[in-house]
């Protein structure tokens, strides 16, 4: 049996990641038609709340509120995420597998060395998984995605282009409050202080949302990044996501 091929794979550090940076666009890509998958690098155990079977619980919830195609884990450890030879080929296999026309990952500068370590190892197995010979060693045939983007997390830089999610948003937030027991405190005096970012996760988003959204003249946005000038057939073409 061939596995199904998509057309967008996104690589993030946790679960959650990818909802919460560019979960408006994948919406919007799945609508249109497109076959979305996600590749978590961790399982996300180094959050303190919550036990394997709810985070496993809230990830399925996510995934079918997302309608994502498909869903993998390179089973990496968290906070530990590094890019070596064994999690670049991991990686690289399933780019071969899935034949994605892009993928998407996390900025190579981001704040959380998770996120940074996933930005470039998507970006090393997304060189490697064009290579014929190293292809061949693992049974498979070298595919290598047309376009590789990034998004942005902590790390404020200049995007190459903003997609508007305005009308995707109340269900972009639904799907990331399935996550609700990494995100929200918990009863008792937790304050989610302990949170990097605090447990105001969705007033955040919005911001930063709206701050996006703005530079398009759009309600809200989320930013990506693509390294170099990007190559554009028809110039009076809008965007199309
Ligand atoms: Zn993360």
């Amino acid at each position: 049996m061939t596995d199904l091929k998509l057309d967008v794979l996104v690589v993030a550090a946790h679960p959650d990641d990818a909802e919460i940076s560019v979960g408006g666009t994948l919406l919007r890509l799945i609508d249109a038609g497109a076959k979305v998958g996600v590749v978590d690098a961790t399982h996300g155990e180094m959050g303190s709340r919550g036990s394997g079977a709810t985070r496993d619980a809230e990830l399925a919830a996510a995934t079918a509120a997302m309608g994502l195609h498909v869903r993998e884990n390179l089973d990496l450890p968290d906070g530990r995420v590094q890019v070596t030879v064994e999690s670049r080929e991991r990686l690289a296999g399933l780019l071969r597998r899935y034949r994605p026309d892009a993928v998407v990952s996390h900025h190579v500068e981001d704040l959380h060395p998770d996120h940074q370590a996933t930005g470039r190892l998507t970006r090393e197995a997304w060189f490697l998984s064009g290579l014929k010979r190293l292809a061949q060693d693992a049974n498979q045939t070298a595919h290598r995605p047309r376009a590789i983007y990034h998004y942005l997390s902590h790390t404020l830089s200049a995007p190459t282009f903003v997609v508007d999610v305005g009308e995707v948003w109340e269900r972009k937030l639904a799907a990331v409050r399935c996550y609700s027991s990494q995100l929200a405190p918990e009863d008792g005096g937790d304050d989610g202080s302990h949170f990097l970012f605090g447990a105001d996760i969705e007033e955040r988003m919005t911001t930063k949302a709206r701050f996006w959204g703005e530079s398009i003249s759009a309600r809200l946005g989320e930013p990506f990044l693509h390294q170099g000038p990007m190559p554009v057939d028809d110039p009076l073409r809008r965007w199309l996501v």
